[in-house]
């Protein structure tokens, strides 16, 4: 038997953008633990927004399990919280909104900054650095500085480590601003490693003394780019079946659905969905063919195969909850009929 150390990990009830909570027990097992030998644990809710102090009891229940890339016989242990019943959903708990479709998969580009003495990494104390155009992608010490790239490797390393199905990094558009992406099939699957990703980036900076600045538009109304959270999706019809009426169809949805969409988009989005800097204005939807400045970008390739493949909404921000925004694309999806009746007619 080995002493396992299980780090349970779950979103707290904060609003607009929930927190990250963890904590720690110690089981036995006598091998790596599967999901199904991980008992419910529970949590004091009432330091969380999760519950009243005379009745404070919330449940942890695990959903997704990953080795711990840091510590010995660590286990990352995500998990949902439940009420004191462990079967019924806390109403902070959006991960249980989200639609079962083994078939829809999710990539997300997670963007962000590093932040030291309440200014990006990089930043001189008074003032600005040179103006944005070489941080994208960049390499030098005058780009990226001495200490990012350190992090955002060991980070890299801790993920894959983890199984997390990283796809890759670059550096952003401004100073002290950066990027992965993370992939997933199956609907919850890349918000889990989101989460978790997140996790990983804010333990990992405790030891530099550095932040993670996941506001969309840290440096407000000025030439510095906000920060994104694209969300690229397909489902199985559209990346098996689609075709041009269905994806007009998909579009009218995405329309009509427009405030339900921005309310989970992360806040503050306003700010950066301004028309400016390859975005969208927030209040308008559009659509267009490798269009980075609409709101919804449709790949090449997509429109190459027959409108069949996936597509990338491009307002979701970096403080965007993944859970929230998956479910609100299925929910928007599901409600576009799919096959013969519901095919905008052929000859129109
Ligand atoms: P860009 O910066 O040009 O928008 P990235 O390479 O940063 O592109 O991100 C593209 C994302 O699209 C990746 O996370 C990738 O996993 C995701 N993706 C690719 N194919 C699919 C698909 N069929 N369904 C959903 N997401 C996809
Ligand atoms: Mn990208
Ligand atoms: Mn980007
Ligand atoms: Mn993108």
């Amino acid at each position: 038997m080995t002493k396992y150390k299980l780090e349970y990990i779950w979103l707290d009830g904060y609003t607009p953008v929930p927190n990250l909570r963890g904590k720690t027990q110690i089981k036995e097992f006598d091998a790596f633990p599967t999901l199904e030998q991980l008992p419910l644990w529970g949590f004091d809710g009432s330091s969380t927004k999760q519950a009243e102090g005379h009745s404070s009891d919330c449940v942890l229940k695990p959903v997704a399990v990953y080795p711990d890339p840091v510590r010995t016989n660590g286990v990352l242990v995500m998990c949902e919280v439940m009420m004191p019943d462990g079967v019924t959903p806390h109403s902070s708990n959006m991960r249980a909104t989200i639609l079962d479709d083994d078939g829809a998969w999710f990539g997300f580009e997670q963007e962000y900054f590093f932040y030291k003495d309440g200014r990006p990494l990089g930043f001189p104390a008074q003032g600005y650095p040179a103006p944005q155009g070489e941080y994208y992608t960049g390499v030098g010490y005058k780009n990226v500085g001495d200490v990012a790239r350190t992090i955002v490797e060991e980070h890299l390393d801790q993920c894959l480590a983890a199984g997390i199905n990283h796809e890759g990094i670059n550096a952003e558009v401004a100073k002290g601003q950066w990027e992965f992406q993370i992939f997933g099939k199956g609907s919850k699957k890349a918000a889990d490693e989101i989460w978790l990703a997140r996790y990983l980036l804010l333990r990992l900076t405790e030891k530099y003394g550095i932040d993670i600045e996941f506001h969309c538009k840290p440096l407000g109304d000025t030439d510095w780019n906000g920060s994104g959270m694209h969300c690229n999706f397909s489902t199985k019809y559209m990346r098996e079946v689609g075709g041009k009426d269905y994806f007009e169809a998909l579009m009218g949805a995405f329309e009509k659905n427009l405030e339900d969409h921005i309310a989970v988009y992360g806040p503050d989005n306003h700010l950066r969905l301004t028309g400016k800097h390859e975005t969208a204005p927030w209040n308008k939807f559009s659509y267009g063919v490798a269009d980075r400045g609409a709101s919804i970008r449709v790949p090449h390739s997509f429109v190459n195969n027959g409108y069949k493949g996936y597509l990338e909404d491009r307002r979701p921000n970096s403080q965007g909850d993944p859970y929230q925004i998956a479910s609100q694309v299925l929910k928007t999806i599901s409600e576009v009929p799919t096959g013969a009746e519901g095919s905008v007619s052929a000859a129109a």
